[in-house]
């Protein structure tokens, strides 16, 4: 599928829930925030509908992130339905990882082929402090478990403040070599200003390379992260939405304020 700007669009990125089980400070805001309902979210058997359309069209690598992908029930079973449709090359999810311990080898198994966990601290205390809560030995144990598993690579994102010479950035450098993990460092985004975000070691942040389109949990169909736009598969369905999505995505995101990335998946 080649858009206005002769980029072929070949990636998918589906978030399944709004829900999240860490409260992370830069990625949601303190008072919280409204949550789907239950109705409004598509099903599994429409989110694999959409794929299989979507990658009939041209799509050849799909990534499950959330909200927290593994806080939705029975995901392993989309997972096996995703990796059942012919075509896709890539399926990897974006996870915090704090639930990857008892899902990782059901995943591999299902057909899941990757995965990137994100990680910012190694400190247990700061980790806590960030996620408003979350376990850091969790996350730890699972890693390991998708590296026994053979999820590979296992890839860390880490968001930085500002350089990756920051100590924590550091430190998670140091554990990503010692275990043989990539990582990929990621510019804290100010939601306030939708401040673009420099990805090193990874593709994001490059517009004029921007492959992605994302399906969000209720089914909009969305062009480019930094844009209000989506088109409903419930409303016009999954042709549609897909076609509307890739002929209106834009040069270059420009929005000057994002809602947050707990809904969207980053
Ligand atoms: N729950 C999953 C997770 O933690 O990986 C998937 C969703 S999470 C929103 C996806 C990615 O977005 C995470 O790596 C997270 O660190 C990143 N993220 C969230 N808010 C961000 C911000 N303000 N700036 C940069 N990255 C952010």
């Amino acid at each position: 599928m080649l858009d206005r700007f002769n980029r072929d669009i070949n990636y998918l990125r589906i978030s399944v829930t709004d829900r999240c089980n860490l409260r992370c400070r830069y990625c949601m805001p303190a008072e919280g925030v409204e949550l789907l309902r239950h109705e409004d979210i598509l099903t599994y058997d429409e989110i694999a509908a959409f794929t299989r359309v979507a990658v009939a069209s041209g799509i050849s690598k799909v990534r499950v992130t959330g909200g927290e992908p593994l806080a939705r029930r029975g995901i392993v079973t989309l997972i096996s339905m995703l990796a059942d449709i012919e075509g896709i090359q890539d399926l990897s999810m974006t996870t915090n990882g704090t639930l990857l311990a008892d899902h990782a080898h059901a995943l591999a198994e299902a057909g899941m082929m990757r995965v990137n966990v994100s990680l910012d601290t190694l400190d247990p205390g700061k980790y806590r402090y960030v996620t408003r809560g979350g376990d850091l030995s969790s996350v730890i144990r699972g890693i390991a478990a998708a590296q026994d598993a053979g999820l590979r690579p296992v890839k860390i994102n880490c968001v930085i403040k500002s350089t990756p010479d920051e100590e924590d950035a550091r430190r998670v450098a140091g554990f990503a070599m010692r275990e043989g993990l990539e990582v990929r460092f990621i510019r804290q985004m100010d939601l306030a200003t939708g401040t673009f975000s420099v990805v090193h070691g990874g593709s994001g942040g490059d517009c004029s390379r921007c492959n992605r389109l994302r399906l969000t949990p209720e089914g909009m169909v969305r062009p480019c992260l930094f844009s209000d736009d989506g088109y409903s598969v419930r409303e016009v369905g999954a042709e549609e939405a897909l076609r509307r999505a890739v002929d209106s995505k834009p040069d270059c995101g420009t929005i000057n304020h994002i809602n947050g990335f707990y809904n969207i998946g980053g």
